[in-house]
């Protein structure tokens, strides 16, 4: 087996940016392609978001919780606290839709993140989301 070089998974990380942590809180990522920006990968396979570090300002944005069964199961509050582990001594902030907005409350409520940006109506890209869309059109197929 010599001369047969076997790469470690941290080797094989290492090549696109290694995986730091924050106050102990471990699994972020440098995003190649934003400046400023982590991605939070220590609730995969359920979970990721990004975090946008600015002074002393920490933006989470793309909060993805990827099984629909893990929504509303904690998995998203739970990563929301891994950030606020990582960054005590952050404003944490983020932008809401309006389907995410009671979530963001309750993070607010408990302490784990500082604000909503945002109070005016962000409907979200989904457009079959009833929060977000309620005046949408739904034609009905008509039998004759
Ligand atoms: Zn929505």
């Amino acid at each position: 087996m010599k001369n047969v070089k076997i790469k470690t998974e941290k080797e094989a990380t290492n090549i696109r940016g290694s995986i730091v942590a924050f106050n102990d809180v471990s699994g972020f990522r440098e995003n190649p392609r934003h400046e400023n920006c982590w991605i939070y990968n220590g609730r995969m396979p359920m979970a990721n978001c990004w975090i946008f570090i600015k002074d002393d300002y920490a933006e989470i944005h793309n909060v993805m919780v990827y099984n629909p069964k893990n929504r509303n199961s904690g998995v998203g509050s739970a990563m929301i606290a891994d950030i606020r582990r990582a960054f005590p001594d952050h404003w944490i902030w983020v932008n809401t839709w309006n389907c995410t907005r009671k979530f963001w409350s309750k993070m607010v409520d408990r302490g784990k993140i500082n604000f909503i940006a945002n109070d005016y109506s962000w409907p979200c890209i989904n457009t079959t989301c009833k929060t977000c869309h309620p005046n949408r059109i739904v034609r009905r197929r008509v039998f004759s």
